[in-house]
């Protein structure tokens, strides 16, 4: 290794602390080294014994690790992808790749939770929604989900449980619905007991007992109908209705709501995304406003701040798992925002009239080829069609050849066949092709069946028609946002204005207990951006994707062995899609062993909603488990239930350390009980920050585990997403973890899918790639042992002060520690979320709020913090301590006080009238010590409750205003 000439590792600048940071914390806890104190808070038993590893990599330097990296992905061969199926080059224009994809005040933010510092990307986001409703004609759309795949997924539990007569358990679903969304249908289905009816447009099958049914338009082979009759029978039998709509073919169409259908769903990938090897990408959702409240996922909503500012926040959020738990419908939690962000910024870009440009342009083309097809003597189908054409020929062989040696993929028919036994080509256009693409793609094509001559006669028509299907009549997309950034300098400082409204990790240190906010550096998201990763279609040919393949493979070795677990699977778009994919695995493993009773899932209280989301979503009935005083399992309520329960019982699920931030000590005797009765332990792998290097959940008794890449793992969280949730099982397990029909030839044991490509997110694997490669195993290490260092650091720090409330062996937390302000309440009147506001006077970030303990605060500081950065925080909270003590004492007044009116707002403070009874400087310059740091909010306190009653979630357009200036709606 370069590194003995003493090269510059990266896990230098990764680390918040230096030697000599590292001693002086140790030395306030009473230690000389780290390993002494790391031996007093990890129980004994778990730790691993051996400190080296053949698998994991040394770690190097950030250039060592770019080089290695390029090189493997010049291995993929970039070439153009005319496959479609839900995947479309496009062009991100470059204003919005440098200032939104590449600018982390826009990546490293967090979900919008903290409202008054989040109005920036909450705007972008409710700009997505009012495209969404713009393009589908609906009044209300979310702000994203997954994929298109689990978006059709998440239409179909939605109509599963608005159906009016609650014994009808079919679905029906179009025959020319994508095949991988059809297989991400059928994973969702079977534990909730619906069987999907395939059927062509038509003939509605006779049904008594449909609840719904899903159409694609254009579908599969690029045909588009009208589906008008189709929908007006199904509404005859109380059939609801979603429709997935290519995003691109709606900006010509008439809204897809005029038609009739209830729901509407489908990807915003070629908005400006690239299609990246799978994802990730924006999938959208609009309905009704009949089925508001049943919507998955987030929604962004008006509201009104304490000033009467017009202001945004997450709506309706009683919806959601992390309310509704075992109850609700949809696990969903980390979406992709950013993705929807960019989408967003693309189409205020192009405008309504840029966006039909681009889809016409398609529409010509697509004639064209089609036309000269036919004058080749190709057989063209019937029909309506957008951007695709599938054609069958006895010549499909050569042609697909010839393709390749002409730089394109074309799509192999049928699909899922391979090019020798194909018997025919799809072309799928995008807003890359033009004239010449068509014309070179004829030549080839002529030269095969030698009709070179008759090439020469073929004109090119500027020819637009879509037959007889109903267009878009009526002027869309009015409001001033999609007309006042044309020019390049408004759309930068557009982008620019609302990134400064965000708190993003660019401020300062954003503590959130569970989410782990560290450091995404530069060299680590560097390579997202190289065209060979972007570019690659996820149907590619695998002789193509060879760089992929070894990322993956890297990437799946090196997970093994920090989990201590047999096999990864990368499909899983988020935590929570981990999680669904996991107990599915040991669901399907019972169902091959036929042990159809196993369906009780055990879960600790104080786990993460969407624990006992997923568990019912895969066909578990959730039993809860108590916790005792100390944050623990209770050992004595586990083993009553595990006894009585005995054979029925599939699977634990425990989050380690606990979410209340400690190392359990029984953890080898609760996993060793779960396997006496013959269940599975499934380990919610969000904590992991604490273990990495440290200790492995396979060596402990877990048999399968998730991973949130997005936040152990440096993928940055982008606002809400996106994120990847690999799942990792034992070898029992493995062969039923998740699958793909179109890339795996081999689906002998598993038909568990649960995204739309095989390896979901997979463009932005090369992150966690670069931080374990340039980490390497020693790196992980002294990462981990920091982020539990720096937690205790903090809790110590502040214990004079407030009360710690959960602590483990030696009285030491794990990477994270728990407040407890559940009386504060009865002694101030205030709340937590009270001093979540405040510490934005103080320019942080709040940390976790009331989870997983109403009215506590959760902080985790990560690795990546530096000791001053640290210390304020501390002097923040120490502060506010303070203040809670005079308001407390009477010194303050309990309802008007520093607390109580925060965040404070520059325009308050620079009003002519300063409304309040203490100074402005105690207001917002609250520190004792100077300090350079200063983020004002940009509105103050937001009123939640109002906004919920009025439901806005769309810029409306009849006001022609824009919400920049708050005057929407
Ligand atoms: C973040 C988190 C999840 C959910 O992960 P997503 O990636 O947001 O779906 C699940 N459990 C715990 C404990 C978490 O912190």
């Amino acid at each position: 290794m370069t590194s003995k000439f003493g090269s510059d590792l990266f896990i230098d600048r990764h680390l918040g602390l230096g030697d000599n940071d590292e001693r002086i914390m140790l030395n306030k806890l009473g230690f000389n080294n780290i390993d002494q104190f790391i031996n007093q808070v990890i129980p004994e038993d778990i730790q691993i014994k051996d400190k080296s590893s053949e698998i994991l990599p040394q770690g190097c330097s950030e250039i060592e690790a770019l080089n290695e990296l390029e090189e493997i992905a010049n291995k993929n061969t970039k070439i153009r992808s005319l496959i479609g199926l839900g995947y479309y080059d496009n062009h991100m224009p470059k204003v919005i790749q440098r200032h939104v994809l590449e600018n982390p005040r826009w990546y490293t933010s967090y979900t919008p939770y903290q409202a008054e510092i989040a109005q920036g990307r909450l705007e972008a986001l409710f700009n997505f929604q009012t495209i969404v409703c713009e393009l589908t004609g609906f009044p209300v759309a979310n702000a994203s989900l997954l994929d298109e795949g689990t978006a059709a997924a998440e239409a179909m539990a939605m109509s599963f449980s608005a159906r009016k007569n609650k014994s009808s358990k079919v679905y029906l679903v179009e025959s020319n619905v994508f095949d991988h969304t059809f297989n991400v249908l059928q994973t969702r289905a079977k534990p909730l007991g619906i069987s999907l009816k395939r059927f062509t447009q038509s003939k509605l099958p006779n049904h008594d007992d449909v609840f719904g049914m899903l159409l694609q338009l254009p579908g599969k082979n690029g045909e588009l109908y009208d589906p008008t009759f189709l929908i007006s029978q199904a509404h005859r039998s109380e059939i609801i209705v979603t429709a997935c709509i290519d995003p691109l073919a709606q900006v010509l169409i008439k809204p897809i709501s005029e038609f009739g259908v209830d729901v509407a769903v489908g990807s915003m990938q070629r908005f400006g995304v690239p299609m990246g090897f799978g994802g990730p990408h924006a999938a959208y959702f609009a309905c009704s406003e009949k089925y508001k409240r049943l919507i998955p996922g987030r929604i962004v909503g008006q509201t009104l701040s304490k000033n009467g500012e017009k202001s945004l926040r997450l709506a309706l959020q009683t919806r959601e798992q992390h309310i509704r738990r075992e109850k609700a419908t949809s696990n969903i939690c980390t979406a992709q925002s950013l993705l929807a962000i960019i989408s967003s910024f693309y189409a205020i870009y192009h405008g309504p009239s840029g966006l039909t440009k681009i889809a016409k342009r398609l529409v010509e083309l697509r004639i064209n080829l089609e036309s000269s097809l036919a004058a080749l003597g190709f057989d063209i189908p019937d029909g309506i069609r957008f951007d695709s054409v599938d054609v069958y020929s006895e010549h499909s062989h050569r042609i697909h050849n010839e393709a390749l040696k002409n730089g394109y993929n074309l799509r192999i028919l049928p699909l899922g066949s391979t090019i020798e036994n194909s018997t025919g080509f799809g072309i799928s256009l995008d807003e890359l092709s033009n004239e010449k693409e068509i014309k070179d793609i004829l030549t080839f094509i002529a030269n095969i069946i030698e009709k070179e001559e008759d090439l020469e006669h073929i004109k090119f028509d500027k020819d637009f028609h879509l037959e007889s299907l109903a267009l878009r009549s009526s002027a869309w997309m009015q409001q001033d946002i999609f007309t006042n950034y044309q020019s390049e300098t408004e759309l930068m400082r557009y982008i620019f204005r609302l990134a400064e409204k965000d708190f993003s990790l660019v401020d300062g240190m954003m503590p959130l207990g569970s989410c782990t906010m560290k450091l995404n550096s530069a060299a680590e998201l560097n390579p997202v951006s190289w065209a060979n990763l972007s570019s690659m279609h996820p149907f590619s040919p695998p002789d193509q994707t060879k760089g992929y393949s070894k990322i993956i493979s890297d990437l799946e070795k090196w997970i093994s062995e920090i989990v201590g677990l047999k096999s990864v699977s990368f499909q899983p778009n988020a935590g929570s899609q981990g999680e669904f994919a996991g107990l599915l695995a040991i669901n399907s493993y019972f169902e091959s062993k036929g042990e159809l009773l196993r369906k009780k899932c055990l879960i600790p209280k104080s786990a993460h909603g969407t624990n006992p989301a997923s568990a019912v979503m895969a066909g578990f009935e959730v039993l809860t488990v108590e916790c005792d005083d100390e944050g623990n399992i209770d050992y004595q309520d586990l083993s009553l239930k595990v006894k009585k329960f005995d054979n029925q019982i599939g699977a634990l699920m425990l989050t380690y350390p606990s979410t209340h931030g400690v190392f359990e000590l029984q953890i080898r005797k609760i996993c060793d009980l779960i396997h006496s009765v013959g269940g599975f332990v499934y380990l919610d792998g969000a904590n992991l920050n604490a273990q990495v290097g440290l200790c492995k959940p396979g060596n402990y008794g877990v048999d399968v585990c998730h991973l949130n890449l997005h936040k152990t793992f440096c993928i940055p969280h982008g606002g809400g997403g996106p994120g990847v949730g690999p799942v990792a099982a034992s070898e029992t397990l493995s062969p039923y973890l998740p699958t793909h029909f179109l890339m795996d030839n081999n689906l002998s044991n598993s038909f568990n899918f649960v995204s739309s490509a095989k390896h979901g997110s997979a463009s932005i694997l090369p992150i966690s790639w670069m931080y374990i490669k340039m980490a390497g195993l020693s790196g992980l290490r002294k990462a981990t042992s920091h982020a539990i260092l720096s937690a205790n650091y903090i809790a110590h720090s502040l214990k004079h002060k407030f009360k710690i409330l959960y602590k483990g062996k030696n009285n030491f937390v794990a990477h994270e520690c728990i407040l407890d302000f559940r009386d504060l309440k009865s002694k101030t009147g205030l709340s937590v979320n009270d001093l979540a506001k405040r510490l934005i006077d103080y320019s942080f970030h709040a940390p976790t709020i009331s989870w997983p303990v109403p009215e506590t605060i959760m902080i985790e500081p990560t690795e990546s913090e530096s000791l001053a950065e640290l210390d304020r925080f501390c002097e923040a909270m120490l502060l506010i301590g303070e203040e809670i003590s005079e308001i407390e004492n009477n010194h303050e007044l309990k309802n008007n006080n520093v607390i109580s009116n925060a965040p404070h707002t520059l325009k308050e403070l620079i009003a002519d009238n300063w409304q309040y009874p203490y100074s402005k400087e105690k207001a917002s310059f609250p520190y004792k010590t100077p300090t350079n740091t200063k983020f004002w909010s940009s509105v103050s306190r937001i009123n939640n409750a109002y906004g919920d009653r009025n439901l806005i979630c769309s810029c409306n357009v009849n006001q022609n205003e824009t919400l920049e200036e708050k005057k929407c709606a």
